[in-house]
């Protein structure tokens, strides 16, 4: 079983072919809301997957809050851990336009997961084979969560997403570390090979279109990604997040899994949205062959 702490967002995609200037009204082309935030992409991308897993988190009292409270149960997903608070819903408020995304993220409610809410999960983070984290919550809430997985002998794979919420002594407390090689960057340097040799089997950085990379202890592993036609790229680390804590969890080796997140994730980048490619376990294997 696997617990996901984390954020969960409604992305709010306003499309346009002129952005107004200051003081100025234009018309859109298009718009629509979509589920998202990184734990709870996380989260349905393992249970898609076949795997029990268990929310933890915040949502507001509102409408968004409503559905997306429901898009988790339908997911399978168990929400007894996400609270709703007084605070409004997380959203992204994202305005496309040409080949330029603006993005402006107000995490509402997911500031209020709190050294609270993970207290009160203590009996699940115990019970759970693996906790998932990203750093879409307060960066206090993450460092307890990690003391508290330190206690309860319980696994953490750390999803350092944004990386400005990062910090460098948490390595010592996770299991696993899944970067992207931006990411990689600005928490390590640009020396990828000895940020690997430092962290055997235990950082694990995504390359995009060309797979993923780790250290065995004796030699570099490059995991080569599934040639594909990509229509839309939002979540795929999160599909790879997702995977490779399902397949952790289910007796498979570091090198199966990393294969097994890699193969997922390029089934997701093959549709819209984050969550609308995330593949059901029938689909990786097939792909895996
Ligand atoms: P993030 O989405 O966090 O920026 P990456 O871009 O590194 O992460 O992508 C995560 C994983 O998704 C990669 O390791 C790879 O397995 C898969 N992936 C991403 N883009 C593609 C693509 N164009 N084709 C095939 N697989 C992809």
């Amino acid at each position: 079983m696997i617990t996901v702490i984390g954020s969960i967002n409604m992305d709010i995609v306003v499309e346009t072919t002129v952005f107004p200037k200051q003081g100025e009204t234009v018309f859109g082309r298009g718009f629509h809301t979509v589920p998202g935030g990184k734990g709870a992409n996380q989260a349905v991308a393992v249970a898609r997957l076949g795997s029990h897993v268990h929310m933890v988190g915040a949502l507001g009292q509102d409408a968004f809050g409503n559905e997306l409270r429901t898009i988790l149960q339908q997911e399978k997903i168990d929400d007894t851990f996400v609270r709703t608070t007084e605070t409004a819903t997380g959203i992204a408020n994202i305005t496309l336009f040409d080949n330029d995304n603006r993005i402006i993220v107000v995490p509402g409610a997911n500031a209020d997961v709190s050294r609270e809410s993970i207290d009160a999960a203590r009996t699940l983070i115990a019970k759970s084979d693996l906790v998932v984290m990203q750093l879409e919550i307060p960066q206090d809430t993450v460092e307890y969560a990690l003391s508290v997985c330190e206690e309860l002998h319980t696994r953490v794979l750390l999803n350092p997403a944004p990386a400005e919420n990062f910090k460098a002594e948490w390595m010592e407390r996770v299991a696993y570390f899944t970067p992207n090689e931006t990411e990689c960057a600005d928490i390590f340097g640009v020396d990828v090979e000895s940020a690997l040799e430092r962290f055997p089997n235990q950082l694990i950085v995504t390359l995009g279109a060309d797979g993923a990379r780790y250290y065995d202890g004796t030699q570099h592993v490059f995991v080569k990604g599934f040639k594909t036609k990509a229509v839309d790229t939002t979540g795929a680390g999160d599909t790879f997040n997702g995977a490779l804590a399902h397949a952790l969890t289910t007796n498979q080796s570091l090198s199966e899994a990393v294969e097994f997140a890699n193969v997922a994730a390029s089934l997701s980048v093959e549709k819209f949205g984050a969550q609308g490619g995330m593949p059901q376990q029938e689909a990786v294997l097939k792909r895996l062959g």
